[in-house]
C-alpha cells in the first residue's frame, strides 16, 4: 500500500485531481490518498495557504499529488509553489512533452523530456536596485550555479535517461557569453558524461537549442539545462505538443516528490466541467513510475493516448464540437483501462 499525500487545489484542481485518482484506481495499484489543502481551499478553512498539516504529510509520505494552486492576490502570501519548492529541495523539474496522435499542431514525432534545475541559476532571488539619491538607475540580479547543484541536476538527467532508455543527453547553456556559470555546469557537464559511456552527450547553445526545437524537435531527447533557459524552453517544449492543458511535470528532490498538472488553475473554467484532465492523469502516471508501477503507469499512458487519438470522447479544448466534459473524457480512459 502505498501513502500518497493527496492536494485537490483551486479552481478546476479538485475536478482534475478526482479525474486522474480514478483513473489511478482503475489500474489496481492500491493508494492510500493522505487528503490536505492548500493555496486559496486551505486560506478559506485555515487562514494559511499551506498548513503545518500538509507540509508534514509531504515530509512524511515523500510523494505528493497535487492539483493547481492559486496563491491569494494580497495578504502577504508568498507562493504556495514557491515554499514547497524550498521546503523539499525539489531540484529537478521533468517534463515529458511527447507527441499526441489526434492533436492539430504543426510539429510531429516530438519525444523528449526537459530536466530543469529548480533551486539556483538566475532565479535565485537575489535581485535589487542600484539607487542614487532614492532614483533607481539600475538593477541587477545574480546568479548562482554551484558545482554541487550541477552536479546533482545533471547526475539525475544521465539516471533518468538511463532508467527510460534514453539515448542522449543535450545539455543547453550560453556558456560563450556566460563564461564562469554556464561555463561550469557544462565543464561539470561534461565530466558526468564519461560515466555514462552508453548515452550520448552533446552541448548546444540556448539560442541555437531554440531554432532548432522549432526546426528539428525530432533531434532532442533529453535536455538538461539550468532555471531561466530550462523554464523557457520547458514551456517551448509544451507548445510543440499542443499546450499546457497536456502537459505534466514531476519536482523531484532531496526530501520529497511533487506530481502536478503544469497549467495553472483555470478560474475561468473552474465551474463548467471542461477542464481537460489530461495533464494531471500523466502526472498520475509519473508518479507512478516514480514509485515502481511500471505497469499501471504505462497502461494509463496508452489509454490516454487512445482516448485522444480516437478525438470522440474528449474535452472542448482538443474538440471544438465536443460537448463532453472531465468526467466522460476520465470515464472513457478508464473503459480503455479496464476492458
Ligand atoms: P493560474 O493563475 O492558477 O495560473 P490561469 O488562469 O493562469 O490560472 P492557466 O492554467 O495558467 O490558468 O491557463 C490559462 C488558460 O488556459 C486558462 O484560463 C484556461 O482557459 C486554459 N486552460 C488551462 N488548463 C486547462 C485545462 N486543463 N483544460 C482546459 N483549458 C485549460
Ligand atoms: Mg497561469
Amino acid at each position: 500500500m502505498h501513502q500518497i499525500t493527496l492536494i485537490p487545489g483551486d479552481g478546476i484542481g479538485p475536478s482534475i485531481v478526482d479525474a486522474a485518482v480514478n483513473v489511478i484506481e482503475a489500474t489496481g495499484v492500491k493508494i492510500h490518498w493522505d487528503r490536505q489543502l492548500a493555496g486559496m481551499a486551505a486560506v478559506e478553512k485555515y487562514a494559511d495557504p499551506l498548513p503545518d498539516a500538509t507540509i508534514e504529510s509531504i515530509r512524511n509520505n515523500r510523494i505528493c499529488f497535487k492539483g493547481p494552486l492559486t496563491t491569494p492576490v494580497g495578504g502577504g502570501y508568498r507562493s504556495v509553489n514557491v515554499t514547497l519548492r524550498q521546503t523539499f529541495n525539489l531540484y529537478a523539474n521533468v517534463r515529458p512533452a511527447i507527441s499526441f496522435d489526434g492533436v492539430d499542431t504543426p510539429f510531429r514525432n516530438v519525444n523528449l523530456v526537459t530536466v530543469r534545475e529548480n533551486t539556483e541559476g538566475l532565479y535565485s532571488g537575489i535581485e535589487h536596485f542600484i539607487k542614487v539619491d532614492a532614483e533607481k538607475l539600475a538593477a541587477e540580479s545574480i546568479a548562482i550555479v554551484t558545482k554541487k547543484g550541477s552536479e546533482r541536476i545533471i547526475e539525475y538527467a544521465f539516471q533518468y535517461a538511463r532508467k527510460a532508455q534514453r539515448k542522449k543527453v543535450t545539455l543547453v547553456h550560453k556558456a560563450n557569453i556566460l563564461k564562469c556559470t554556464s561555463g561550469l555546469f557544462l565543464e561539470v557537464g561534461r565530466e558526468i558524461a564519461k560515466a555514462y559511456p552508453e548515452i550520448e552527450f552533446e552541448d548546444k547553445i540556448v539560442d541555437a537549442c531554440s531554432m532548432q526545437l522549432v526546426t528539428k524537435p525530432e533531434t532532442f531527447d533529453v535536455i538538461v539545462t539550468t532555471n531561466l533557459f530550462g523554464d523557457i524552453l520547458s514551456d517551448l517544449a509544451a507548445g510543440l505538443i499542443g499546450g499546457l492543458g497536456l502537459t505534466a511535470g514531476a519536482n523531484i528532490g532531496t526530501d520529497a516528490a511533487l506530481f502536478e498538472a503544469v497549467h495553472g488553475s483555470a478560474p475561468d473554467i473552474a465551474d463548467k466541467g471542461i477542464a481537460n484532465p489530461t495533464a494531471m492523469i500523466l502526472a498520475g502516471a509519473m508518479m507512478l513510475e516514480h514509485i515502481g508501477e511500471f505497469d499501471a503507469a504505462r497502461t494509463i499512458e496508452q489509454a490516454v493516448r487512445k482516448v485522444i487519438r480516437d478525438g470522440k470522447v474528449v474535452t472542448p479544448d482538443l474538440n471544438r464540437n465536443s460537448s463532453y466534459g472531465t468526467k466522460h473524457m476520465a470515464d472513457a480512459i478508464i473503459r480503455e483501462i479496464v476492458e
